[in-house]
């Protein structure tokens, strides 16, 4: 073979690579890729495919996923997945373009919280009454913390199933089915191990506001958040933190539970005013195993703990 023809090999096979989405690179000699962005879902997703497909999570586990960019090897996977799973309802701030330019260029993308009942941030959740209805800690906006009810990610990966087979071609049918039933299975043992908690003290007050779905599916009541807002890059205002210890005292909390990225020292201001403990909530990082059925019963857990010794 002419040297011309040779140099110009490898450019032809990215060529192709790319115009298929990597599709058929993985058909002739290794299996379906999928790229998944949030440790959380991704433990889920994994379980999912099993051999199906390679899964590649992007986000180290114990990042917070609201203040994470991705890199360029990053952007990468992602061009030349044969499906992307994502959490979507701007979780991932950083990463929105990429995934963008990744469509518009072919490649699939999922994003579980479109296939879920997503709750809103009620009037009055954001630690603010009706004078600020719609302010900029958004009232009216949508949840991204899905995963902090099985239901809803039984919903996604159902949703996932599907789309795995009509965008990728893997067909993991058999294992969404045990999947869906485990993860019901875990909301019954989440709501037996709750139930324990009295009903004077079902009170969450978090890092930000991230326990929503938990809160609706267990029957919490969610007094304030110590950064009022979904993302825990939000910022709390003299004002804000003022008002929530009015409510942590007005409802007669004793806990506040900090998260990846509260600024622990505000939130240790606050429990010394009003009385009230300390206790960090594992909220967006996975356990040791790797399991989102160990990440939601240590959830649960040290929810029922806290406000049960509370
Ligand atoms: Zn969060």
């Amino acid at each position: 073979m002419p040297r011309r023809l040779l140099a110009l090999l490898p450019l032809a096979a990215v060529a192709v690579a790319a115009g298929c989405g990597g599709g058929a690179a993985s058909e002739r000699t290794e299996r379906p890729r999928v790229v998944v962005t949030y440790s959380i879902l991704g433990s889920l997703v994994t379980e999912l495919v099993g051999e199906a497909a390679d899964v590649t999570v992007l986000m180290p586990d114990g990042v917070d996923p609201h203040d994470w960019q991705p890199s360029a090897k990053d952007v990468e996977a992602i061009q030349s997945a044969d499906l992307v799973a994502a959490n979507g309802l701007d979780l991932e701030e950083g990463i929105d373009d990429a995934l963008a330019e990744a469509e518009r260029s072919g490649v699939p993308v999922f994003r579980a919280a479109d296939h879920v009942d997503v709750r809103t941030v009620g009037e009055g959740e954001t630690g603010h009454g009706e004078e600020h209805e719609g302010d900029e800690h958004g009232a009216g906006s949508p949840d991204p913390h899905i995963w902090t009810s099985p239901l809803a990610m039984r919903s996604a990966i159902s949703a996932l199933a599907a789309a795995l087979a009509a965008d990728a071609g893997i067909d993991v049918s058999g294992r969404a089915a045990q999947l869906e039933a485990r993860l019901t299975e875990l909301d019954g043992e989440l709501e037996r191990l709750l139930a324990t908690v009295p009903e004077g003290r079902r009170q969450l007050v978090t890092g930000h506001e991230s326990m929503g779905y938990f809160a609706d599916r267990y029957g919490f009541v969610l007094v304030g958040a110590v950064v009022p807002g979904l993302s825990s890059q939000a910022e709390a205002s003299a004002a804000d933190l003022a008002e929530l210890k009015g409510q942590i005292e007005r409802a007669g909390a004793t806990v506040v539970f900090t998260e990846i990225g509260t600024p622990v020292q505000v939130a240790e201001a606050i429990a010394s005013e009003t009385g009230a403990a300390v206790v960090e909530l594992p909220s967006h990082s996975l356990p040791d195993d790797g399991s989102y059925f160990t990440f939601m019963r240590g959830l649960a857990t040290a929810v029922a703990d806290a406000l049960a010794a509370g």
